[in-house]
């Protein structure tokens, strides 16, 4: 499966301060998984380094208090055409960034504080039915990977009897994803 990736959790250094910020266990999914790095960021034309950005009342501002937001929305939605261009199914984002957070992000103080809300590119897949789980989150993107590998040994079994039409009359890989992502 191709599964898209914050570039900074495989190591390459697109973050804020220059650095990546690798995530070995999530690199190991390469073993199994094609993984396809993005960087929103970078894509969206802002440079390296570059001072931090934080989300307030919907825009994205630095530090500065220059408000980012354009260059924001354009990288994401570069992100999400290579995502549709490479058919990943899923996506692995950096926790609490302005772009790739899911669930947190940071409230625009510059004083560490979290709040509840997502990045501006995990706010877009979202929107298009793309399941995102953050490097914290690889338990339920195991969860989620499961069922579906599951499925497929399974049909390809089901396949090498000839008789699939009887065995799995009502179950297929979007069934049962759809199941796998319900809460
Ligand atoms: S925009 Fe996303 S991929 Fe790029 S450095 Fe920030 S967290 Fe990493």
């Amino acid at each position: 499966m191709n599964i898209l990736v914050s570039a900074c959790l495989l190591g390459l250094e697109t973050r804020y301060d220059g650095k990546g910020k690798m995530h070995p266990a999530l690199v190991a999914l390469s073993e199994q998984h094609t993984l396809i790095p993005v960087c929103p960021e970078q894509l969206g034309g802002l440079p390296t380094p570059r001072p931090p950005c934080e989300i307030r009342d919907g825009r994205v501002f630095n530090q500065a208090n220059e408000d980012r937001t354009d260059a924001f929305v354009h990288g994401a939605q570069q992100s999400k055409e290579i995502c549709e261009l490479t058919r990943c199914q899923a996506a692995v984002l950096k926790s609490r960034s302005p772009s790739c957070g899911r669930g947190q992000v940071y409230d625009g103080s510059f004083s560490g504080t979290l709040v509840e809300g997502n990045g501006v590119f995990a706010q877009m897949l979202q929107d298009e039915g793309i399941p995102v789980f953050t490097e914290e989150e690889l338990d339920k993107l195991a969860a989620w990977l499961n069922p579906a590998e599951l499925t497929n040994k399974y049909t390809s079994a089901v396949k090498q009897r000839r008789t699939s039409a009887v065995l799995v009359p009502n179950i297929n890989k979007k069934t049962l994803q759809i199941y796998a992502i319900s809460p």
